[in-house]
């Protein structure tokens, strides 16, 4: 299944539901998350519905690379401060224990001067 009628993020990625976008191609779309832990904080997620990290196979090597390439690019864009002073946290919780509601793979990318809301 590469779409999900009630995944909320397949519905983002149909554009039913609106998002702040950060960057949008053929296959991967990042978006603001809609409750901020951090300065910056937004979600890069693969178009196709993946439930998770643990859903991932060798056929998807190539997007998860370029997800991987992409998001130190938009921490940069999005204004998290350069690396080694700045940097960002890319995170991707899988499964309840995991801590993850949406069930759509996704990689949260958090950056921007500290404190933060949370983590
Ligand atoms: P998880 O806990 O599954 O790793 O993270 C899901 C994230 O999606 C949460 O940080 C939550 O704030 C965000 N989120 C949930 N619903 C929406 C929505 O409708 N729009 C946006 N932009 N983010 C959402
Ligand atoms: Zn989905």
């Amino acid at each position: 299944m590469t779409h999900d009628p009630n995944c909320l993020f397949c519905k983002i990625v149909a554009g039913l539901i609106p998002c702040k976008k950060v960057h949008e191609d053929e296959d991967i779309l990042a978006f603001h998350d809609i409750h901020p832990w951090a300065p910056v904080h937004f979600l890069i997620i693969p178009k196709i519905h993946i439930a998770s990290l643990a859903q991932v196979g060798p056929e998807h090597a190539t997007l998860l690379g370029r997800i991987m390439t992409l998001a130190p690019r938009l921490a940069l864009q999005e204004g998290c401060n350069p690396y080694p002073q700045g940097g960002f946290r890319l995170l991707s919780n899988t499964g309840a224990e995991g801590g993850q509601e949406v069930h759509h793979l996704h990689f949260h990318v958090m950056g921007g001067p500290r404190p933060w809301h949370r983590g």
